[in-house]
């Protein structure tokens, strides 16, 4: 029992979603099966925002997909879809999937579906489109798009909600959060990308069930964050995760970092920066944007070491090493970010020098621009006088024989 909502009422016509989403879908239909547009590319159609991406729901398996399809590889572990090729454009194919706990089939016992969190451990079992349905998250990405009839297929109310601007659960919020913790992130990150409340009755068991985000591999939490940080709205994002106390599990120091006022603006510039950049589609370091959401707890571990007696530079490097591992045990941030991190980091001491050759030793360090950046912020945060920075924006673009005079003056 769905409803079927005719083009008259929601207005996306086949033009609007992509040719090769298009394409994947007639020829799949063409060879008898069936295959809609779903998910997060519906629900941003029909809230008027461009698609990141289009996935393709089928009732043909993996292989049968791969087999209509020259480009195409099969892909994932956690579940099999098929990844088709055309132009340009990845387009994600999935076969309908059953199995959200409530009905297991026989070949797999009770029991083994779930941990005893009740975190779903298996996900990859065939289904029919309504079961499809129940598996997903939120009502508003539970909606499959026939790009030849034009049709919306609605099993759950998921129009009504966008319209409303609701993000609501399928099923019984604590389970489906417990199945898989990340949804409360996903529901955190969509919540701010596309403007909409988050209902009352999804919201209400995420505070006591966050910390079961401890049970999430480091790495995914890392994904899914930086989903979230490069969404366009990471500031408000990440002022709800602390809303909810969704941020002790993956970055446990903001509270105490958004508590002190200089912590609170450094973090506030540094996301409303990286939201207008990523805006206006310019590029944003992944490494930059930790070593931001870090530095106050760096600050603070180096802080502890210069009063216990140590040299500032060591405690500095000491207290790197200790946030960035200490980091990794709940949100790993890939190792091939540490190397720009702790240029960022082991730089900024080094502005204060404007004397000698120092100026210019910096100037060629690799990551110098990042660093640059980075004092910038920390001065306009008010962490440190903003007449550094004036003369380093004037050092940085003088020619050679102005550099000489301004380090001149300094002497
Ligand atoms: P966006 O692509 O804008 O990040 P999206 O909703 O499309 O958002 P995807 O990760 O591309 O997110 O997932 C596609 C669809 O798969 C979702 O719309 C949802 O229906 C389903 N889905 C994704 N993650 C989960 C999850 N953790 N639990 C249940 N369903 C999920
Ligand atoms: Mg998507």
């Amino acid at each position: 029992n769905f409803r079927a909502i005719a083009f008259a009422e929601h207005c996306i016509s086949r033009d609007h979603i992509s040719r090769s989403s298009l394409r994947v879908a007639q020829t799949l239909q063409q060879a008898g099966f069936s295959a809609y547009i779903v998910g997060g590319a519906v629900r941003d159609l029909l809230l008027g925002l461009k698609p990141k991406d289009y996935d393709i729901a089928t009732n043909a398996t993996p292989e049968e997909v791969r087999g209509l399809f020259r480009r195409s590889r099969i892909i994932g572990r956690r579940f099999r879809l098929v990844h088709v090729i055309s132009r340009n454009e990845t387009v994600e194919v999935s076969t309908f999937r059953g199995n959200t706990g409530h009905d297991l089939p026989q070949s797999c016992p009770a029991g083994t579906q779930t941990d005893a969190d009740g975190r779903l451990l298996h996900d990859n079992i065939f289904g029919s489109q309504e079961e499809d349905v129940l598996r997903r998250d939120f009502t508003i990405n539970a909606l499959f798009y026939d790009p030849t009839t034009e049709e919306i297929i609605d099993y759950l109310h998921g129009f009504e909600d966008v319209r409303a601007k609701r993000l609501s659960v399928i099923g019984n919020p604590e389970q489906r959060f417990r199945e898989d913790p990340v949804r409360m992130l996903r529901a955190v990150r969509l919540a701010s990308k596309l403007s909409i409340q988050i209902d009352d009755r999804t919201a209400a068991p995420i505070g006591d069930l966050a910390p079961l985000l401890r049970n999430v591999p480091p790495a995914r939490l890392f994904d899914e964050m930086l989903k979230l940080l490069f969404s366009g709205h990471a500031l408000t994002g990440v002022l709800d995760l602390r809303t909810r106390g969704l941020h002790h599990g993956l970055l446990p120091m903001l509270d105490v970092v958004l508590e002190q006022p200089l912590g609170e603006r450094f973090i506030t510039l540094t996301l409303k920066n990286t939201d207008e950049r990523v805006r206006q589609d310019q590029p944003v370091a992944v490494g930059f944007l930790f070593a931001a959401l870090l530095w106050h707890e760096v600050l603070a571990a180096w802080q502890v070491r210069v009063n216990a007696g140590e040299p500032s530079i060591p405690a500095l490097h000491q207290a790197m090493a200790e946030i960035l591992s200490a980091q990794r045990t709940r949100l790993a941030i890939p190792r091939r970010h540490d190397s720009m991190i702790c240029a960022i980091w082991s730089m900024q001491p080094r502005f204060y020098a404007r004397a000698g050759r120092k100026p210019f030793r910096l100037l060629e360090q690799p990551y110098f621009r990042a660093a640059y950046d980075f004092m910038l912020l920390r001065c306009e945060s008010g962490e440190i006088e903003p007449e550094i920075a004036q003369w380093w924006q004037a050092f940085k673009n003088a020619d050679q024989a102005t550099r000489e005079s301004m380090l001149d003056a300094e002497t």
